[in-house]
């Protein structure tokens, strides 16, 4: 089988840039395009960013059993198509799936050997900056959007790998250097032997954002957002 990577990340924290980026750079990657209920936004197409559909044809697809995970994110349906793993494993490609934490919990259950990497926004500050500058939300939606980003952050341990989107190229590389390391790891890659000062490089590079390895470099971020969920309540 070949390799399943699922990225997830609090809405603010660049996500979109980030895998767009690196859907560019690193080939043999299959896209996951979700069905959700949620209406479009400007600018987005049917088939590209997502599948929109209704309620009564997301039930449906439901019963007839066509989703390998699906949730409700901010009272709308989400879901990942069982065809897309494989078509992807059809065409020789890795699946890319950007989803909330709910489906990650889902598809680590079902596909204990895909591979999880959380996006967190450098602190709190920098987050609820992104949020107002992007959006033209009400004031109520973006304290809304902050107190959902730190209740999913509180899930970042359930997660293989960690990034910290602080500087947009090094975030790049470091994903591009997760996703690469991770397919020379896999049963039947080339052996140790036939590595590349590169591959030693990209690996070590990925080894770093490992969660083991970044848990005290992420106790001032979980900190900032501790006080954001007490204040909006439990
Ligand atoms: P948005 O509506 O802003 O595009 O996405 C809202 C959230 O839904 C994001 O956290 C995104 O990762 C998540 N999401 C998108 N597609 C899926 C999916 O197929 N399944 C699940 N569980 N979450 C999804």
């Amino acid at each position: 089988m070949r390799g399943v990577y699922i990225i997830s990340a609090p809405s603010g924290s660049g996500k979109s840039t980030l895998v767009d980026r690196v859907r560019q750079i690193v080939s043999g990657l299959k896209f996951s395009i979700s069905y959700t209920t949620r209406p479009p936004r400007a600018g987005e197409k049917n088939g590209r960013e997502y599948y929109f559909i209704s309620r009564a044809e997301f039930e449906q697809m439901i019963r007839q059993d066509e989703f390998l995970e699906y949730a409700d994110v901010f009272g709308n349906y989400y879901g990942t198509a069982h065809r897309f793993l494989s078509e992807a494993e059809q065409e020789g490609k890795d699946l890319l799936l950007d989803i909330d934490v709910q489906g990650a919990a889902q598809i680590k259950r079902k596909i204990p050997e895909a591979v999880s990497i959380f996006i967190l926004p450098p602190n709190r500050t920098e987050l609820e900056k992104r949020l107002r500058t992007r959006s033209l939300d009400a004031e109520e939606v973006i304290q809304r959007r902050l107190v959902t980003a730190s209740r999913e952050i509180e899930k970042y341990c359930e997660y293989d790998y960690i990034l910290v989107n602080d500087r947009l190229e090094e975030s790049i590389d470091a994903l591009k250097s997760i996703l690469l390391a991770e397919r020379l790891m896999r049963p039947g890659a080339q052996g140790q032997k036939q590595r590349s000062a590169d591959d030693t490089d990209l690996m070590a590079k990925a080894e770093r954002c490992r969660l083991s390895n970044v848990r005290e470099r992420l106790q001032p971020i979980l900190a900032s957002f501790e006080k954001v969920v007490a204040r909006g309540g439990r």
